[in-house]
This record gives C-alpha cells, sequence and structure tokens, in this order.
C-alpha cells in the first residue's frame, strides 16, 4: 500500500511506480491525471457465461418456492432454456446483449473477462457463442480471454447416446474451435449427473492435443474428485469447489492449479455451503474469486460484491480477496506475467475507487464505489445512465 503515490504510464503499459514527487519530477512532461482515493489494480473475472440472451426469471422465482434443480429443469427451466434460446439468437443480436452485459462489469471494476461457451451444445450454436466472444474481444476493453465449454451439459438430443456427445465434443467441436483459433481453454462441467471424471478426462485429453489450456467446473454439488483429477492434468484452474473433498484440497494445496471460488453462485443459489476458503488457502493453494456471471446461478455483475461476499462468508481476508482478484485470477488465465499488479512492465489496467480505506472495495455491499476504470492505458469510458442488462438493452 502506497500513498501519494504515482503510476507513470506509456502506452499500454505501466513503466514506474513510485513516489508521486519523485515520478513528477523525473517526467516532466508527462499527462496527469489525478485520483482521488484508491487505485487498485483492474480486477480479473477469471470464470462467467457472459455470451447468453434472456435472463432466467422464472427459475428464479421457482427456487423461491422451494423447487428444486429438476423440477425445474423438468419445467422447461435450467441451462437448457439458456440452450433454446442461444440456438435462436442471431450472432449479431447476442453480441449486442453481451455488450451491453461486458460495460456493466467494467464499470464495477473488472479490465479482464474470461468467456466461456456452453450454451450451444451443437457445433455452429457453440462456434456462434465463441464469434460473439471474438468480436467482443476484438473491442479490447475490457480484455476477453474465450473458454470452450462445449462438455456444459448434455444437451436434450443426445439423452440417450452421451457417449455418441462426448465424441462429437472431442472429435468436432474441439477441432473446429482450434482450425479457428477461437478459445484459448477447455472447460468442462464434472459433476455427478453432468460429466463424469472419465468423460472429463476424455474431452480434455482432446483439448490437450489440440493446444489449449485446461480447466473444470470441479465438486460443485458434490464431491467426485474433480480436483484432483485437475490438478492431475495440470490444469490452469479447477472451479467451483464447494464440496470438494479432503483429498482435493491437499492435491491443490501442492499444486500450481488455482483454485477458482465463485460464492456469488452458491449465494444465489440459496446454497448454505461455501468453497473451503481457508482450508485451501492454509493447505497452500493459489485461491482466485470470481462472479460465474452467468443468467441461470450467477447474475452478478460486480466483482467488488464477491469480494465482500469471500470475507463475510467464506472466511477470507481483505487482502487475500483482493489477491484473488487481481493476481491470483491472472494467474488462473495464464496472464499472471503481466495481469494483476501495480508494477513495472504490467499491462496499465487500473480501477479507481473513491473509498478512504482500500478495504471499503469489500465492504459497501451492493454500492459501486469504481469511479474510473484504465484499461491497457486508456480510460474507458463511464456508461451514460443506468446500467441496462436484460433484453431491452439494444432499445
Ligand atoms: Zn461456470
Amino acid at each position: 500500500m502506497l500513498r501519494n503515490a504515482a503510476v507513470l504510464v506509456e502506452g499500454a503499459r505501466i513503466t514506474a511506480v513510485g513516489p508521486y514527487a519523485e515520478l513528477r519530477a523525473a517526467h516532466p512532461q508527462a499527462d496527469e491525471v489525478a485520483v482521488r482515493g484508491v487505485l487498485f489494480p483492474g480486477f480479473i473475472d477469471c470464470h462467467t457465461h457472459a455470451v447468453f440472451g434472456a435472463p432466467r426469471l422464472d427459475d428464479h422465482e421457482r427456487r423461491a418456492l422451494g423447487q428444486s434443480y429438476q423440477a425445474i429443469a423438468a419445467a422447461g427451466g435450467g441451462i437448457l432454456e439458456s440452450v433454446r434460446d442461444v440456438r435462436a439468437r442471431s450472432e449479431d443480436a447476442l453480441a449486442g446483449l453481451a455488450r451491453a452485459r461486458l460495460d456493466a462489469l467494467r464499470a464495477h471494476g473488472t479490465t479482464t473477462v474470461e468467456i466461456k461457451s456452453g450454451y450451444g451444445l451443437a457445433r455452429d450454436a457453440e462456434l456462434k457463442q465463441l464469434r460473439v466472444a471474438r468480436r467482443l474481444a476484438a473491442d479490447g476493453s475490457p480484455a476477453v480471454v474465450p473458454t470452450f465449454l462445449g462438455a456444459h451439459e448434455v444437451p436434450p438430443e443426445f439423452r440417450d447416446r452421451r457417449e455418441a456427445y462426448v465424441a462429437l465434443v472431442c472429435d468436432e467441436m474441439l477441432p473446429a474451435v482450434a482450425r479457428e483459433s477461437l478459445a484459448r481453454f477447455c472447460d468442462v462441467f464434472c459433476e455427478p449427473g453432468v460429466f463424469s471424471p472419465g468423460e472429463a478426462r476424455a474431452v480434455l485429453d482432446a483439448a490437450r492435443r489440440h493446444g489449449l489450456g485446461l480447466k473444470l467446473h470441479a465438486d460443485e454439488l458434490e464431491e467426485s474428485g474433480g480436483a484432483e483429477l485437475g490438478v492431475s492434468l495440470g490444469a490452469v484452474s479447477v472451479d467451483h469447489l464447494a464440496s470438494v473433498s479432503d483429498a482435493g484440497v491437499r492435491a491443490l494445496g501442492g499444486s500450481a492449479t488455482v483454485a477458482v471460488l465463485l460464492p456469488a453462485t452458491m449465494s444465489f443459489l440459496g446454497r448454505l455451503r461455501q468453497a473451503p476458503a481457508r482450508r485451501l488457502i492454509d493447505a497452500g493453494a493459489v485461491v482466485a474469486l470470481a462472479s460465474d456471471f452467468n443468467p441461470g446461478s450467477s447474475p452478478t455483475v460486480g466483482l467488488p460484491g464477491v469480494m465482500s461476499l469471500a470475507v463475510s462468508q467464506l472466511g477470507m481476508r481483505h487482502a487475500e480477496a483482493l489477491t484473488a482478484v487481481t493476481v491470483n485470477a491472472a494467474a488462473a488465465l495464464g496472464l499472471a506475467a503481466d495481469h494483476g499488479q501495480i508494477a513495472p512492465g504490467m499491462i496499465a489496467d487500473l480501477v479507481a475507487a473513491d473509498v478512504a480505506d482500500w478495504r471499503e472495495v469489500a465492504y459497501w455491499v451492493g454500492a459501486n464505489v469504481v469511479t474510473a476504470v484504465w484499461t491497457a492505458g486508456s480510460a474507458c469510458p463511464r456508461l451514460p445512465g443506468p446500467i441496462s442488462l436484460g433484453l431491452n438493452v439494444q432499445a
């Protein structure tokens, strides 16, 4: 924590950090932007499903009335509702919705966002989602890291022949994704009732052969050895972990695989169980936090709110929560060499918050304390008026 400090930015990168008086004297020609409050490294949201159509408000209400996940799915809700929606919507329409939503994430301090496919579950619809992510990446702000998640769920047309769907993911979708360089990572939803560890391994082995980095949704609602599988495959991260086993905690503690925790999801689903952040940190695991931004289980736009949950529900200290959305989140995307810190050589992704004590960023629940955002050295425009997130964003 530096006081009365300055950050020197040249082009897209930070070139010096130090006492204001020293840097000002050494660089008398530099333009100056005064920042009131605290300057943070840009927040990195390392797990989202940000390309989707309509919000799932009926699911939300059914859960409030006590309906189970299975009952909601049987009534036409759940992931498959978003799948029908994404399949039917044009690439342009999805891009318009996602652009507005990324603007909202950025207004809360997110300067890099990972985006997964997984609401297509068919070759062309998966590629459509990833092409939307590529269009958003071309805009450059926030920076976008695309992940292929064709193995998010077994689509209804493969219900009775799931091996054929796994084969489709491995033999058709992954080669097409690799051919167009549409994703940096491949992810699998490894959970009892979704994909087994054996199926997840088959998909991730194929992904590795195509040059993709590996991620895994693991041990979210039930323990199935997903964390251990991710570590054994050298995955860059294993995500969720609310039900991780003791063996999984030990495996993560002895590895460089990042444990990505998503407390907003468990909170939104009304689950009392959260990932054992304290045990993971004490075991030596690298812990990151993310929003899991998605229409079903986490319509959460701000990482400050996730940090707040991490402190109040996961027992993380403020400094651990901040590390978890900056340098550790960068590591979960393979970007730690030049993202997630205010230091010479780093990309100049910066967030200003009008607070007197930096811990306030994780304290004012529901408030957006972010006053300015820079990505790759450029000031981001402030959002005009209220934030639109639903289907009215193109109006
Ligand atoms: Zn997810």
